[in-house]
């Protein structure tokens, strides 16, 4: 996979299964075509897991249950609209954005060790983990396949104004961009600039506006013109 391939709902490891927390796509489903490779490396590595004893089945299912249907870029939304229109909020989350986030009730593996990062019309902010994938999970959920490709995770560092590009993210040349390196310990949430003509929303409203992309900064929030459209 090209990192020109940013095919940002598509999983190609995973069939039609998109939604499938990858590596559980096997879990649970009815496969109609074969299973690729990785879905049937995965069967069988579960298969051994349960016949020994190490995995409860029921267990995953909760697991999977909860990264589909429960947790996903609505909380880290969530975060950002709140931080759009309450001072004290953000100004909490600029001092330990970890004990901010969980006053909305998120927190949780993976996301542990938070640190916001705010966009502003002189400053965007682009994360990645060069390394491998960390993400925090509990405000996004899992992540994109293109988060995890390597393409992504060496040209978000050598050349993130292409990259952004290539998102449909331009940005003048005058905007200074800073790449933050996730970490087992640090994980980042881009704080995307407010979009103009937003100023009589509700906190609602507004969440619904923050995209996953503009919480990793691969993209921007969305204009409420072109929301509503
Ligand atoms: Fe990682």
């Amino acid at each position: 996979m090209s990192a020109s391939d940013h095919d940002h709902d598509h999983d190609p490891a995973h069939g039609d299964h998109g939604h499938a927390p990858p590596g559980h796509a096997p879990h649970g489903h009815t496969h109609d075509a074969a299973p690729t490779a990785i879905e049937a490396r995965v069967k069988s590595i579960e298969a051994l897991l349960v016949a020994k004893g190490y995995v409860d089945p029921a267990a995953l299912d909760v697991f999977i249950d909860t990264y589909e249907h429960r947790v996903g870029p609505q909380n880290g939304a969530r975060v950002v609209a709140r931080a759009w229109t309450d001072p004290a909020f953000l100004e909490r989350l600029r001092l330990d954005a970890s004990k901010a986030i969980a006053e909305l009730g998120y927190e949780g593996r993976q996301g542990e060790h938070m640190v916001a990062v705010e966009n502003t019309a002189a400053v965007h902010n682009l994360v990645v983990c060069t390394l491998c994938s960390c993400y925090p999970w509990p405000l996004l959920g899992l992540p994109p396949v293109w988060y995890k490709s390597p393409p992504y995770r060496s040209r978000a560092v050598i050349e993130p104004r292409a990259v952004l590009r290539e998102f449909g993210v331009h940005l003048d040349d005058t905007v200074e961009i800073r790449v933050w390196d996730s970490t087992a310990e640090i994980r980042y949430l881009v704080i995307p600039r407010r979009p103009s003509g937003t100023e009589d929303l509700t906190e609602e409203a507004l969440a619904a506006l923050v995209t996953r992309d503009s919480m990793i900064g691969a993209g921007l929030a969305r204009d409420p013109a072109a929301a509503s459209a």
